[in-house]
């Protein structure tokens, strides 16, 4: 298989594009083990962004996926990418830019998410696609390493910071795999690894989550600062009062639970009198 996808690549006369972040997994044995931890899908339709070359695609149709909608900008792909369609009417290639597409368009109902993503590109599509309108049933993306390492960090980790917030604010969130970079072609500078998420139940609401934004924007913008400097405009020292922390944490010690207070006191929200799993809790608004 792997000839295959470089033989199709070469009789379409295709080579990588740096400008559209283009490394492709031409291994089968790769692509499948992906798909296995993105699955089942159990006849939910699957969102694939930036399929290029259609590794991925492979072993998605494979899959037990109702349908395999595919999102690519590089037009050079699109013809080869319609070759995967095998008549059966599982197949959709879109030619956009997924950071304008409106997902909800694409498909009916939930569906799941599946991205080898263009490194340039992966934190802001990951953004849209945990606090944007649209929500997925849950994504598997591959992202360079330290990425993938910022998504899942924890309190007192190097890596943790707004991204590992937000992430795990709206979902739970696993680092599933790593792959080296020859695993790729053309090889990137870096190492990559999968993280799987799944939006939690109780992920907050729109309200809650601009505030969460805010106040983790601004903590972590000077992360060695005490909150009560870092959170100054927000409220400082009062505010984390409000929220039960103490002003004289930094933001690289304030788990989810404690973010997430903060927020609720940015926003006049009311707290919850006990959290539920994870922190991420239930709202009710503050009467006045
Ligand atoms: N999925 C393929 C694979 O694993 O071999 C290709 C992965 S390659 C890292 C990223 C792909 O995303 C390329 O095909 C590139 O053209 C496409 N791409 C880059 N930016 C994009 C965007 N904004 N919207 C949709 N596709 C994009």
């Amino acid at each position: 298989m792997d000839l295959t996808l470089r033989e199709h690549l070469d009789a379409h006369g295709l080579a990588a594009k740096k400008s559209f972040g283009q490394h492709f997994l031409l291994d089968l044995n790769v692509t499948r083990k992906i798909v296995r931890f993105a699955g089942p899908f159990e006849g939910r339709p699957v969102i694939e962004v930036g399929p290029g070359p259609g590794g991925l695609t492979r072993a998605l149709l494979e899959s037990d996926a109702g349908k395999v909608v595919l999102v690519e900008k590089d037009p050079r792909f699109i013809p080869l990418l319609n070759e995967l369609d095998d008549g059966a009417g599982r197949l959709t290639v879109v030619e956009a830019d997924a950071l304008n597409v409106r997902e909800d368009q694409l498909v009916e109902g939930p569906a799941h998410l599946v991205s080898n993503l263009p490194y340039n590109v992966g934190t802001p599509l990951l953004i849209k696609w945990l606090t944007g309108p649209w929500t997925p049933a849950s994504l598997t993306l591959m992202f360079q390493k330290e990425v993938a390492e910022r998504v899942v960090a924890r309190p007192g980790d190097d890596a943790y910071g707004r991204l590992a917030v937000i992430s795990q604010a709206v979902a739970e969130a696993k680092l599933v795999m790593h792959l080296p970079a020859a695993a790729f072609t053309p090889p990137p500078k870096v190492a990559s690894a999968v993280v799987h998420l799944v939006p939690r139940e109780d992920r907050p609401d729109r309200e809650l989550l601009k505030a969460l934004e805010r106040v983790t924007a601004a903590a972590f913008g000077q992360r060695r600062k005490m909150l009560r400097s870092s959170l100054k405009q927000l409220g400082g020292a009062e505010l984390c009062e409000k929220a039960g922390i103490s002003p004289e944490d930094r933001a690289e010690v304030i788990d989810l639970d404690g973010f997430l207070r903060l927020a609720r006191a940015f926003a006049g929200i009311e707290q919850p009198t006990a959290p539920t799993d994870g922190g991420a809790v239930l709202m009710r608004r503050k009467k006045t």
